[in-house]
């Protein structure tokens, strides 16, 4: 009989920023049971991933073993957290674990994917311990940008683990609890075996800045403004819209969120009741009213994206509100690695309307959630881990974080996605590794990035496609129809690239031997070939070509 283990496998989150999924697992060598702590999403570029919804890390290998997953835990209410749980639950089916804001969020996620809401499970925090499978399972509430975000406190057979979850060390994070020592000194206190924390900010030198050092600057920017302010960043950022509220209102100006998904973060959080002292807002018909110099809108769409308020307001009219000259666009965020295409077109356009965009280039105005790496040296300082596991980062992250651990004579290991780290002895130990990868949300339907799905559309979109159809009357050309998409016509020739295109098929039909013209694969394949060749001739692109044949019989 093998022995008992304790093993952590990262499937989504230790190889970028987003699609957190962690497995812990305890038990004989392939019987561990699991818990799984969260389900997230990462979002697709227009580059490599074009048309895709959403992307989230393939739960394949947890989902053959969906019997032994004893619960799923969801730090916080983030996308990059818990924005998959609905769409794949029915591979991970497992009893939901939570925080109350959290669990609101994630009983809508679950509404979305038509699953039962009654899943999740609203737990307090540590002290309480909950029983999950071989673990003892304590959230440990921690600053972060949005409310209730946690740590937890993983007990199992063989010592303590703590997942930071996102954190920074904020003492006035404006909303959700602050930092406090002493909290954390209690939780290591029985000693920690395991701490897997954190990595987002490693590379940022400077110790961290708190939320509340934005309110002052930003009130100042409103108050010096002359017409109309808008403040844009994640609608997630519960704690931005709270400051820029609040900054707006002590600047005397009317405060008017827009955008679908910022109104239903705020819904979630006053249902959740955190949202103490958030400042009056007023409504959409309401804020039409109002002269411009007097109102501040806050905005979706700090992310370039194409469809949300930011984007729409850059590009003309939002809801009735137009930018005019002398108007100010705020970035309260930052632009995330792969946006800065979309959001250096918003800036363009709002700066050619003599709007004054402020991006995050300027320091003032945003601060970030994580932990940068004093603060992080003092995480590892204050739990005094045996072990360190680098996680929510990209593998430069991973590999940063654990160069500091390895320093501080901590044992650490780089776990990438995959990786099976055996935690059970006193030091880190890679010891498999199990297929992980991503899957990806197109329309409705959920695609694997391996299925070639993308990578055709990419082809279609970058090479042009021909479609075309032949009709042969016992094996003799009757007629070819040809539709190009997306290709120029040839300069050299005078008549239209379809019209060209269907000669060829007709002249290759031609030489066709009677014998191949007798196998409809064969005919095909020439087909496609012959237009693919004179296509690259014509006009120089290899396109996407698809040849349907139809026999006919002629009459007797
Ligand atoms: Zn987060
Ligand atoms: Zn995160």
């Amino acid at each position: 009989m093998s022995k008992d283990r304790l093993i952590y496998v990262p499937l989504g989150g230790a190889g970028e920023i987003g699609m957190n999924m962690y497995a812990y697992g305890y038990g004989p060598e392939g019987k561990e049971e699991f818990i799984l702590v969260d389900v997230g999403v990462t979002f697709p570029s227009m580059d490599s991933t074009p048309g895709v919804d959403l992307i989230v890390a393939d739960p394949g290998w947890i989902a053959d073993q969906k019997d032994r997953i004893a619960g799923i835990i969801i730090t916080h209410a983030h996308e990059d957290h818990i924005g998959a749980l609905g769409m794949i639950f029915d591979q991970i089916e497992a009893p939901v674990y939570c925080r109350r804001f959290t669990s609101l969020v994630a009983r809508a996620k679950m509404e979305d994917w038509n699953r039962d809401p009654d899943h999740i499970t609203m737990v307090a925090a540590y002290p309480a311990m909950t029983k999950i499978g071989p673990f003892n399972v304590g959230i440990m509430p921690v600053s972060h940008s949005i409310p209730e975000a946690s740590g937890l406190v993983i007990d199992t057979p063989v010592g303590r683990v703590v997942h930071t979850g996102d954190l920074k060390l904020d003492p006035n994070p404006v909303v959700g609890e602050p930092f406090d020592p002493d909290f954390f000194a209690e939780i290591a206190s029985a000693g920690v075996k395991v701490l897997v924390c954190d990595s987002t900010n490693v590379f940022s030198r400077a110790p961290g800045r708190s939320e509340a050092e934005l309110h002052d600057p930003i009130q100042q920017l409103v108050a010096n403004a002359g017409g109309l302010v808008v403040a844009t960043t994640f609608a997630s950022n519960i704690a931005r819209l709270k400051t820029l509220a609040q900054a707006g209102f002590d600047a005397g100006r009317s405060v008017c969120v827009l955008g679908r998904s910022m109104q239903r973060m705020l819904g979630f959080a006053r249902d959740a009741n955190v949202l103490k002292d958030f400042p009056p807002l007023v409504d959409l018909e309401h804020a039409q009213e109002i002269p411009r110099g007097n109102l501040m809108l806050i905005v979706t769409g700090s992310q370039g994206e194409r469809r949300a308020a930011s984007a729409q307001l850059a590009n003309g009219k939002y809801l009735g509100f137009q930018m005019k000259e002398g108007d100010t666009f705020l970035f309260s965020s930052k632009t995330i690695p792969g946006n800065e295409v979309g959001v250096a077109r918003i800036i363009n356009d709002l700066a050619s309307q003599g709007v004054r965009v402020i991006d995050d280039s300027v320091p003032d105005y945003h601060v970030s959630g994580h932990a940068n790496r004093p603060d992080l040296e003092r995480v590892h300082d204050m739990f005094l881990p045996e072990i360190m596991i680098a996680m929510h980062g990209e593998y430069r992250h991973l590999l940063e974080h654990t160069h500091i651990a390895k320093k501080a004579g901590i044992a650490s290991e780089v776990v990438p996605n995959g990786a099976v780290a055996d935690l059970t002895g006193h030091k880190p130990v890679i010891v498999d590794h199990v297929e992980t990868g991503r899957i990806y949300l197109d329309g409705r339907e959920l695609i694997g990035a391996m299925d070639g799905i993308v990578l055709e559309r990419i082809r279609m979109a970058t090479r042009g496609m021909v479609a075309a159809s032949v009709i042969l009357e016992d094996d003799a050309f009757l007629g070819a129809w040809v539709e190009v998409l997306g290709l120029p016509d040839p300069k050299s020739e005078q008549a239209e690239l379809a019209a060209l295109l269907e000669d060829e098929l007709e002249s290759e039909i031609d030489i066709t031997p009677p014998k191949a013209l007798r196998d409809d694969n064969e005919v095909i394949e020439r087909l496609e070939r012959r237009i693919s060749h004179i296509v690259r001739g014509l006009v120089g692109k290899k396109p996407v070509v698809r040849v349907m044949l139809n026999r006919v019989e002629a009459d007797e």
